[in-house]
């Protein structure tokens, strides 16, 4: 049972990354009377700069770490508190912080993002990237090392192996080719020379502020007392920060210690088998390991392919698992198998008055035919945003609908420096044999795919500057019939855009 609260608030909300950050301010722009709190364990927050809708459904922004004060300038109803909670108690309607605080809510809305899911716990030779302490770790053991292992085949290895210079990269990817989560093995295809070609000088300084491992000049990067002071120089255990965005690499110099530009093998449809200090590997009498893998690593792994490699050490970059732990004791959350807290179609949980968004929630609701649910950074702010529509709409008793940006999935990116756009069932998921492909590939330039269903676009992946992200949009949109087209619709001589204009 929890103590009693010294503060209860209208609104309450966990979790300073985008999905936690943009709700509060939908909360605090709809109800301005309204006493809203954000509760947040790092000592920075997350905001969205340089929003662009780009059309009907993709977006385009920036991400920056902010001091909290930003916020409660913005907005003099809300109140950020900096420290993590430990406990829900749903009964109550309260949480309990870490350092003994409890705060009363009438409605809650967890934003408590994941953490990386790690191929061993406690290893010191194995990292995960997650937040900004991480990439500083990240990049401090780099510039000491000559070859790393990284494991996995999502949107963080992709884009780590094509940005390290100065250190061979190993990649084990547990599929038949790259990028499994995004692409296809043409898309896949298109991109490999990427990686064996140098890489294009980049300007610095960029556009979002970044992370160094030197201490911050003139206060650039603050950190903030449990109260929400300012000081100088964070101490004591890390708290979970916010998970990293998009261009998180920009302006973090990512070299090793060797003079190569970039050196990376791939090594296809293999796992982690083990993972050997160099003294159990000596003690191991079945090692047996080629000359270039002999020697002194501080840590050896050996794959499912049979192959064993010495590194320096191992990035764990297989996805992440949603922060759910501090809310489940004594709760009745319903879990989704991929461990999220459920959510039906307004962003509330299975528990009275809790709703959740971001990375640790899963969208419960019977999704549209054309999207589905991604850790990404675009659906943590829709997330937010709609989470923050739905509690202010509800203590307002108005009706509200399930946002359009969950009609159609779509997400723009960049991999291997090229523009990457995705658009409804890009990967044809969820549609068994049921549909067919239309490809067009010009080598270095562009590869467009297109999947059709009964004769209609259900989903693309454009690659390179194409330039129809707009109208293929809105042909999966309206899901007009384009049998009468056949393989024309990617004829390069015609401009689709009149076509259908
Ligand atoms: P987070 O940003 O993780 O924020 C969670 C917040 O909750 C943090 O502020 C944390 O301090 C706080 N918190 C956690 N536990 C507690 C607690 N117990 N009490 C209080 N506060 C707590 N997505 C893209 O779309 N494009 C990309 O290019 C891209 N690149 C990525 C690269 C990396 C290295 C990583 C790790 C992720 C990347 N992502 C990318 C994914 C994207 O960053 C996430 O989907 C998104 O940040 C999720 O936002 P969130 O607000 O749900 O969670």
């Amino acid at each position: 049972m929890a103590a009693k609260a010294e503060k209860t608030f209208t609104f309450l909300v966990v979790g300073g990354g985008i999905a936690g950050v943009t709700c509060v301010e939908q909360l605090s722009f709809q109800i301005p009377s309204a006493e809203v709190a954000l509760i947040t364990a790092g000592p920075h927050i997350k905001a969205v700069t340089n929003y662009k809708q780009v059309s009907k459904t993709l977006e385009e922004f920036d991400v920056e770490e902010r001091p909290s004060s930003v916020l409660e300038e913005k907005f003099p109803n809300l109140t950020v508190i900096h420290s993590a909670v430990k406990s829900l108690h749903t009964q109550s309607h309260s949480v309990e912080t870490a350092d003994g605080r409890v705060f009363g809510y009438e409605k809650l809305c967890i934003c408590s993002g994941g953490r990386p899911k790690l191929l061993t716990q406690d290893n010191p030779y194995v990292l995960g990237i997650r937040d900004t302490d991480s990439a500083q770790e990240f990049q401090k053991l780099l510039s000491k090392a000559k070859r790393i292992v990284v494991v996995g085949n999502g949107g963080i290895a992709l884009e780590l192996v094509y940005e390290v210079e100065g250190c061979e990269v190993i990649w084990a990817v547990k599929d038949k080719a790259i990028g499994n989560t995004f692409f296809d093995a043409g898309a896949a295809q298109f991109l490999i020379p990427s990686l064996e070609a140098g890489k294009p000088e980049k300007a610095f300084p960029c556009k979002r502020p970044r992370y160094t491992t030197e201490e911050p000049a003139g206060g650039a990067l603050q950190t903030f007392t449990a109260d929400g002071h300012l000081r100088g120089k964070s101490t004591g255990p890390p708290e979970p920060g916010s998970a990293l965005g998009p261009d998180w690499h920009e302006g973090i110099a990512l070299r090793g210690a060797e003079q190569v530009s970039r050196k990376v093998s791939v090594e296809y449809q293999c796992e982690v088998e083990k993972i050997f200090t160099s003294e159990e590997l000596l003690n191991s009498q079945q090692q047996t390991l080629t000359p270039e893998n002999n020697g002194s690593w501080p840590v050896y792994v050996q794959l499912t392919n049979g192959k064993t490699f010495g590194c320096d050490f191992v990035v764990s970059a297989t996805g992440v698992v949603p922060n759910t732990e501090p809310f489940l004791q004594g709760n009745k959350f319903a879990i989704a198998d991929d461990a999220g807290l459920q959510v039906n179609d307004y962003m509330m949980t299975s528990e009275p008055n809790v709703y959740a968004a971001g990375d640790v929630c899963t969208a419960g609701w019977e999704h549209s035919e054309l999207w589905q649910q991604m850790r990404l950074w675009t659906q943590a702010r829709q997330m937010g945003w709609y989470a923050g529509r739905c509690m202010a709409a509800h203590v307002l008793s108005e009706p509200i609908e399930l946002d359009f940006c969950f009609e159609l999935f779509s997400h723009i990116t960049k991999f291997f420096n090229y523009k990457v756009v995705l658009l409804g069932k890009f990967n044809g998921q969820g549609l068994g044999t049921d549909h067919e492909l239309l490809v067009r590939c010009t080598k270095g330039q562009e590869y467009v795919k297109v999947v059709l269903r009964g004769g209609r676009m259900v989903g693309a992946v454009l690659i390179g500057e194409t330039d129809l992200e707009e109208t293929f949009e809105n042909l999966i949109l309206n899901q007009m019939d384009l049998t009468p087209y056949g393989e024309e619709l990617l004829n390069p001589d015609v401009d689709i855009e009149d076509y259908f204009d």
